[in-house]
């Protein structure tokens, strides 16, 4: 069996409005049997549509403030203003239970995993021009133009970053996009330091072999 048992951690990250949360959802839909994708925690208020417990867990910054004395988040950062968190039991069970687990996080709390679990694979998502995020930040409209316009500030420090990930993913075709996204996680498990288990154990069973 090629397949490790415990699942690979991935970070997605992308500027605001590339479409991340579009695509997690369509690959959730399409592999929901292979993908576990970690609920983080926020203070920032819910979109309309957006649930507790589905989009986010949504929490008061005092609340938000005891799960980090707690040690319950794996990471956190401040983004425009919120703090946003991803709770750490959730993710071990996942990968424990072998799926390959995705963040959606931004810059700096994907550095901060990468730091903690070195094999933490690294994928950053782009639309195909800045004029096209802002047109999909502006056609979301679930911000004001002055959060939009903090958003797009925050786009280009977050674009002196990009050097750090392993892959870059362009949306431009979401269908397409979804099938990279999932190319490149299932490709990474063939990856030969992935594999230590399977290469000794081969070894072994070829070293009783000249025993005999
Ligand atoms: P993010 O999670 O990165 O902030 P969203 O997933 O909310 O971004 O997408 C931002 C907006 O762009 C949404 O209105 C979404 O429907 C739209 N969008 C996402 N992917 C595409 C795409 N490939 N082509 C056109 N519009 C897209
Ligand atoms: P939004 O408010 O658009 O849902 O998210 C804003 C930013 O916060 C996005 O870049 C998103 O990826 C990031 N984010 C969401 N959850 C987390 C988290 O748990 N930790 C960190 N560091 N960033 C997160």
């Amino acid at each position: 069996m090629i397949r490790k048992n415990r699942g690979i951690l991935t970070v997605v990250s992308g500027f605001s409005g590339s479409g991340k949360g579009t695509i997690m959802k369509e690959l959730m839909k399409k592999y929901s049997e292979r993908y576990a994708l970690s609920i983080s925690a926020t203070t920032r208020a819910p979109r309309p549509g957006e649930c507790d417990g589905v989009e986010y867990f949504f929490r008061t910054r005092e609340e938000f403030e005891r799960m980090i004395a707690e040690d319950a988040l794996i990471e956190y950062a401040q983004f425009v203003g919120n703090y946003y968190g991803t709770p750490r039991t959730y993710v071990e069970e996942q990968l424990n239970a072998g799926k390959d687990v995705i963040l959606e996080i931004e810059i700096q709390g994907a550095l901060k995993v990468k730091k903690k679990f070195p094999d933490t694979l690294l994928l950053f998502v782009s639309p195909p021009s800045a004029g096209e995020l802002k047109n999909r930040l502006v056609g979301r409209g679930t911000e004001t133009m002055e959060v939009i316009d903090s958003r797009l500030a925050r786009a280009v420090e977050e674009a002196e970053g990009i050097e750090e990930y392993d892959y870059l993913v362009i949306n431009d075709d979401l269908e397409e996009c979804v099938e990279e996204v999932n190319h490149i996680i299932r490709n990474e498990h063939y990856r030969v330091s992935r594999n230590r288990e399977v290469i000794e154990r081969m070894r072994k069973e070829l070293r009783d072999f000249s025993k005999k």
